[in-house]
């Protein structure tokens, strides 16, 4: 990849402290065909544990595996949830047996009416709403989880804008391991009762996500034992989102889409979708062809969209001012791979006001009955200013990803839409307001 290390933003992964998790032994195969971490700058490869910095150049690890030749058949005879892919996880081959929320699998619908209002002949939503706390962050949580138990961690935290935390504290709840999740004092209030409800040990910090991410740094820095699911074990975290990416192809019958847009927050996972495709075709399961990957952010919080337009390779750091919280994250840590990953494959990075995001939010439910959050508000908003601009091609398969649901962020559309009258129980009253037929 193009970027070089001074352009790597900072908020996460530069503490290069090894962190400390359990003094246990970590059990054979505990992290399934997985082979190490290796830096995604200089490739220095450094054993399986709560290692997130590269020892040589500061630069982001990720898993790298040696896989075996795995078939469709054997997938598909898998669990109807990410477990099916464990083969291509860092998870243990029993993964299965541990209480977990059982995430994935969720529905990719045909979204035809969705396709007519925004001129595209063959668009599908892959709604991750659906998910156990209805957000695709049970996927990464599940997979760090488990990495979290085979590293014997005593404590199961993330800083979070929201969903993150849900999805902790319930797969904490779950598995019987303490949670303590940390988030801006400022969220929604649905996202912030949706974990409450899970843990005693929700933190509200004032301060926006990037302060609370460092603080979450901090700690892990200091305590021991705590795995922290997007710090000391994000690059195990990372892999879930790889799931999304194997159901796209799976449910479209084993064949990679044209064109995918995805929201990017810290954009972990639209590098993730691509790492997924990029496997599938590396171990024969789809056939190789090009596809386009577009990312979505809102105005408010749109450091990626601005490094794209500008044509430039380093992200600057914004405060983020949108609601579309559950994008907020002012320095995002994958930032210069989404732009890389959406150049060279021929994508874009968009954004859109919060004007536009809650219309994505009403198009979305009243063309296809799926009722998102903001995020997917910003997603379908940003597909349609892709066609209006000309970047999108409207003859290609083009799938959009709803990453999580409209009932955790009400007050965005709650001013829009509501009775359209209040009668008295009579059928006079009824006829009076002109929708008797
Ligand atoms: C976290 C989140 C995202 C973005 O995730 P990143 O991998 O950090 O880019 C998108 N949508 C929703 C609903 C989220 O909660
Ligand atoms: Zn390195």
């Amino acid at each position: 990849m193009s970027a070089s290390v001074a352009e790597r933003p900072t908020t996460d992964g530069t503490e290069n402290e090894p962190t400390k998790t359990g003094p246990e032994a970590v059990r054979e195969g505990a992290f399934g065909n997985a082979r190490s971490l290796s830096c995604r700058e200089c490739g220095t490869e450094v054993e399986l544990g709560p290692h997130y910095a590269c020892p040589e150049c500061f630069g982001p690890l990720e898993v790298a595996y040696d896989f075996p030749a795995i078939t469709r058949e054997e997938i598909e005879a898998g669990p109807r949830n990410i477990w099916r892919y464990k083969a291509l996880l860092p998870v243990p081959a029993d993964i299965e047996q541990s209480p977990n929320t059982e995430p994935g699998f969720t529905r990719l619908l045909k979204a035809d009416n969705l396709g007519r209002e925004l001129g595209i002949a063959n668009l599908w939503v892959k709604d991750d709403s659906t998910n156990p706390t209805n957000s695709f962050k049970d996927r990464v949580v599940a997979c760090a989880l488990s990495a979290a138990t085979e590293l014997h961690a005593k404590v199961f935290a993330c800083p979070s804008t929201g969903n993150l935390a849900n999805a902790v504290a319930a797969a904490g709840a779950r598995a019987g391991i303490k949670t303590v999740v940390f988030i801006p004092s400022n969220l929604e209030k649905p996202k912030q009762v949706n974990s409450a409800v899970y843990t005693d040990s929700l933190v509200a910090v004032d301060g926006n996500y990037d302060d609370v991410n460092k603080l979450a740094q901090e700690i892990a820095a200091e305590e021991e034992g705590w795995a922290f699911v997007n710090v000391n074990v994000r690059p195990f975290y990372a892999e879930g989102s790889k799931t999304l990416g194997y159901e796209i192809a799976e449910q479209l019958g084993w064949r990679l889409p044209d064109q995918v847009v995805i929201p990017v927050a810290s954009g972990s996972q639209l590098t993730k979708v691509h790492k997924a495709f990029q496997e599938l075709i590396k171990l024969g399961l789809v056939e190789e062809k090009p596809y386009r990957i577009f990312g979505a952010q809102a105005t408010g919080c749109s450091p990626v969209a601005t490094a794209y337009k500008a044509g430039v390779d380093a992200i600057r750091p914004v405060k983020p001012d949108t609601i579309a919280k559950s994008l907020a994250i002012g320095n995002p840590a994958d930032g210069i791979y989404v732009l890389d990953i959406c150049r060279e494959t021929g994508g874009a990075v968009e954004d859109v006001t919060d004007e536009e995001v809650r219309e994505g939010i009403l198009l979305l439910a009243r063309s296809e009955g799926v009722f998102t959050e903001t995020a997917g508000g910003t997603t379908v908003a940003c597909t349609r200013k892709l066609v209006e601009a000309g970047l999108l091609d409207t003859s290609l398969e083009t799938v959009i990803i709803n990453t999580g649901m409209g009932l955790k962020t009400l007050d965005a559309v709650s001013d829009l839409v509501g009775p359209a009258a209040t009668i008295a129980p009579s059928y006079d009253a009824f006829a009076a307001t002109g929708l008797s037929s």
